[in-house]
C-alpha cells in the first residue's frame, strides 16, 4: 500500500498536474488513494499525499466514496475558521480560514463533469484537498512563527513514535 507523504517531503509542496484524459492508469491511482485513505481513517486524500502530481481528489464525508478529477472551486463566500488536521501533518491542528459556501467543479472518473455546491464542513474539505494539488498545506495558511512552533511540535511527537 502507498505510504502517505508526510511534510516536509517536497512533493507536497510541488503542482499537480491537470489530466488529460481519464485512463485506467488516471483510476489505478483513484484506488489507491482511496485504499491510503481508508488505511489511515481519513476523509479526504489528494494525490500528492502519495506521492503523484496528478489533479485528483478522493473524500468520503461518510456518504461514499468521491473521486474528483481536475476540481476547481470556481467560487465561493462568506468565511469561517475551524482547526483542521491532515495526514501528511500528523498530530497537529491548525486554525484555518476558509469560505463558507463553495462551487466546486470537476469531473468523476466516467467523464462526467460535477458541479458541486458545498456548505460548511464539506466545502471545508474539499477547499483543504484542492489546496493540496497547489502544493499548499494548513500550515501554509497561518504565520511563518506559528508555522514554525507546530513544526517543532510534530517533529517532536514523530520522533517519540519511532
Ligand atoms: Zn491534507
Amino acid at each position: 500500500m502507498d505510504e502517505i507523504r508526510i511534510y516536509p517531503d517536497p512533493i507536497l509542496r510541488k503542482k499537480a498536474l491537470p489530466i488529460k484524459n481519464i485512463e485506467d492508469q488516471v483510476k489505478e491511482i483513484a484506488d489507491r488513494m482511496a485504499e491510503s485513505m481508508y488505511a489511515n481513517k481519513g476523509i479526504g486524500l489528494a494525490a500528492p499525499q502519495i506521492g503523484m502530481l496528478s489533479q485528483i481528489v478522493v473524500v468520503d464525508l461518510g456518504e461514499g466514496l468521491r473521486t474528483l478529477i481536475n476540481p476547481e472551486v470556481i467560487e465561493g463566500e462568506g468565511e469561517s475558521v475551524l482547526e483542521e488536521g491532515c495526514l501528511s501533518l500528523p498530530n497537529i491542528e491548525v486554525p484555518v480560514k476558509r469560505m463558507e459556501k463553495v462551487f466546486v467543479r470537476g469531473w468523476n472518473l466516467e467523464g462526467k463533469e460535477l458541479n458541486l455546491e458545498l456548505f460548511g464542513f464539506p466545502g471545508r474539505v474539499y477547499q483543504h484537498e484542492i489546496d493540496h494539488l497547489n502544493g499548499i498545506l494548513i500550515i501554509h495558511h497561518i504565520s511563518r512563527l506559528k508555522r514554525e512552533i507546530l513544526i517543532k511540535k510534530m517533529r517532536k511527537e514523530l520522533s517519540k513514535n519511532i
